[in-house]
C-alpha cells in the first residue's frame, strides 16, 4: 500500500496491529466495530487526490472520515480504505469579508473557536465535537438556523476532491450542477477538503429557557407551546422534549441578547403548572458545548427521526406518550425562519416547509441491550410516523433507499441521480446515504 501512494505523500496510514488503528477506527456509536484495511490520516488535499487514487487502484471500497459522528457509521469501510480527515482541521477567518475557510475534517467546535472572538458565527450543530464535513453536506441545522440558513445556505464555495481523485470548486458560478447537489446531497459526490462559508454579526450571547411539566398535564401546555412557534422571533428556536419516565420539558434556545428574550420567557412562564423553571443566559461558545458530555463518543446508540408539519392532538398525546417507555428520550425541534425562505429547489436540501423536526434515541453501554432499545426507539417513532413528511439525511439511520428517498423526496432525489452519474458515475462514494447513479 505504501508503495502505491506517491513520494509526495504527507500523511500516515495504519494498518490493523498498529497501536492507533483501534482509536482510528472508533466512532461516536459504539455500537460500529468495522475494520478498514488502510486507514489513511491525509496531511491534505493532495493526499486526498492521492488515497482517492489508490483505493480505485486497489479496488477498495472508501469511506470517509469527518467528524466521525453518523451514527451509521458511513465512515468506517469494512475491509476498505478509510480517508480519515482528523488531520485537516484548520480553521481561517477573515473577518473583514466574514467568510471562514474550513478544512474537510474540521469540528463545529473549532468553527465556532476561531468565528466567536469577532462576534461572528453562521449555523453549526448543537454537540461541538461535530464535523462540519458531514453535517453542511447534509444541510447542518443549528441554533442559529432560524436566522441565518442552515450550514449549507451559508457555504459560499466547496473545493471536491472528485471520483478521479481531481480537485475542483463548486460555487455558484463554477460547476453550480456540483454546488447545488453538495448543499445537502451528503458525501455522494466527492471528498471536500474546504468549505467556503459565510459568517455573520451574532454576537456573543444567548439564553436557554426550560420548564419542566408533569406530562400527564402535558398536552394543553404542549399544543399551546407548539403553537407559539408560530409567531416565534427568528432568534428563539423552541424545543419540547420528554425522556422514558421523565417530565415534559418545553423550552427554548436563543442566540442574542438574553433580555430580548424576556417576552419570550414570560409566555413559556405562562405555559402551565410548573415542577422546575431553568432560564439563564449563556455564551454563545458555552451554548455551543453544552451538550458535549451528554452526547460523548463511546456509547451505543440507536436514533430515529421524522420531519413534521402538522402535529394534532393524536401525534402530541403520541409523543407524551414517549415518557411511559421504558427507554429512550424524544425531542421536536423548530425550523421555520430562514431555513424556510430558501426555494425548495434551490438546494439539494429540500425540505424548506418543515415545521419541527422529531428525533427519538436511546443510548447504552451492554451489546445485548442493542435489539432490545432500537426496538424500543422504532416502536416510539412509529406512533409519530403518520404524520411524517420526509427526514434529515443527516439523521438518517441505515434505511436503505426508501430511507433515502424518503430524505430526499422524488424531484431531488432524480436531480441528485443525474448530478450522481455526471460526477461519479461508478458510486466511487457509496458509503453514505447513497444515491446510486441513474
Ligand atoms: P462522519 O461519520 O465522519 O461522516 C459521515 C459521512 O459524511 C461520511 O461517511 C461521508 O459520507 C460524509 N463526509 C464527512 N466529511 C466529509 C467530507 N469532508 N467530504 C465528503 N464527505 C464527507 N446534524 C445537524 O445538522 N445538526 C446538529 O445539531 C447535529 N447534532 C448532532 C449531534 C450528535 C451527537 C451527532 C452524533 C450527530 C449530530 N448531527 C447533527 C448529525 C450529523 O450532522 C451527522 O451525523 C453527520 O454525518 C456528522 O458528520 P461527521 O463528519 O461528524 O460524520
Amino acid at each position: 500500500m505504501a508503495g502505491a501512494l506517491p513520494a509526495t505523500f504527507e500523511g500516515d496510514v495504519l494498518v490493523p496491529g498498529e497501536i492507533e488503528y483501534d482509536a482510528a477506527r472508533a466512532v461516536w456509536n459504539g455500537a460500529v466495530d468495522r475494520r478498514p484495511k488502510y486507514v489513511v490520516r491525509c496531511a491534505g488535499t493532495d493526499d486526498v487526490r492521492a488515497a482517492v487514487r489508490v483505493a480505485r487502484e486497489l479496488g477498495l471500497p472508501i469511506g470517509v472520515r469527518g467528524g466521525g459522528h453518523s451514527a451509521a457509521g458511513w465512515a468506517v469501510p469494512d475491509g476498505g480504505l478509510m480517508i480519515d480527515l482528523s488531520r485537516m482541521r484548520g480553521v481561517v477567518v477573515d473577518p473583514h469579508e466574514r467568510t471562514a475557510q474550513v478544512q474537510g475534517g474540521a469540528l463545529l467546535g473549532s468553527l465556532d473557536a476561531a468565528t466567536q472572538p469577532f462576534g461572528l458565527g453562521t449555523t453549526a450543530g448543537i454537540v461541538s465535537h461535530t464535523g462540519i464535513g458531514g453535517l453542511a453536506l447534509g444541510g447542518g441545522v443549528g441554533w442559529l438556523g432560524r436566522q441565518v440558513g442552515l450550514t449549507c445556505d451559508n457555504a459560499l464555495g466547496y473545493e471536491v476532491v472528485t471520483a478521479d481523485g481531481d480537485l475542483v470548486r463548486a460555487t455558484a458560478d463554477e460547476n453550480p450542477d456540483l454546488f447545488w447537489g453538495l448543499r445537502g446531497g451528503g458525501g455522494n459526490f466527492g471528498v471536500v477538503t474546504r468549505f467556503d462559508l459565510r459568517l455573520h454579526d451574532v454576537g456573543t450571547q444567548a439564553l436557554v429557557a426550560e420548564v419542566d411539566l408533569d406530562p400527564a398535564h402535558g398536552l394543553e401546555p404542549l399544543r399551546a407551546w407548539l403553537a407559539a412557534a408560530d409567531d416565534a422571533p427568528r432568534r428563539a428556536t423552541l424545543i419540547a422534549e420528554v425522556r422514558a419516565g421523565g417530565p415534559l420539558t418545553l423550552g427554548f434556545v436563543w442566540v442574542g441578547p438574553p433580555d430580548d428574550a424576556a417576552p419570550l420567557v414570560a409566555q413559556l412562564d405562562g405555559v402551565g403548572a410548573v415542577l422546575e423553571r431553568r432560564v439563564a443566559p449563556i455564551s454563545y461558545l458555552d451554548l455551543q458545548r453544552q451538550s458535549d458530555v451528554g452526547a460523548a463518543y463511546g456509547y451505543r446508540r440507536y436514533a430515529k427521526s421524522h420531519y413534521v408539519r402538522e402535529l394534532p392532538d393524536a401525534a402530541l398525546e403520541a409523543f407524551l406518550a414517549h415518557t411511559e417507555a421504558d427507554v429512550g428520550a424524544a425531542s421536536l425541534v423548530q425550523y421555520g425562519g430562514a431555513i424556510a425562505d430558501v426555494d425548495p429547489g434551490a438546494t439539494a436540501f429540500a425540505h424548506r416547509d418543515t415545521r419541527f423536526e422529531y428525533d427519538v434515541g436511546a443510548k447504552w453501554a451492554d451489546p445485548a441491550e442493542d435489539e432490545p432499545h432500537a426496538a424500543t426507539c422504532r416502536r416510539l417513532a412509529a406512533t409519530i410516523e403518520p404524520w411524517s413528511k420526509g427526514v434529515y439525511v443527516n439523521a438518517l439511520g441505515v434505511e436503505g433507499a426508501a430511507g433515502v428517498h424518503r430524505a430526499y423526496g422524488d424531484a431531488t432525489y432524480a436531480r441528485l441521480q443525474a448530478l450522481k452519474t455526471i460526477w461519479d458515475p461508478d458510486n466511487t462514494f457509496r458509503l453514505n446515504q447513497n444515491v446510486p447513479p441513474g
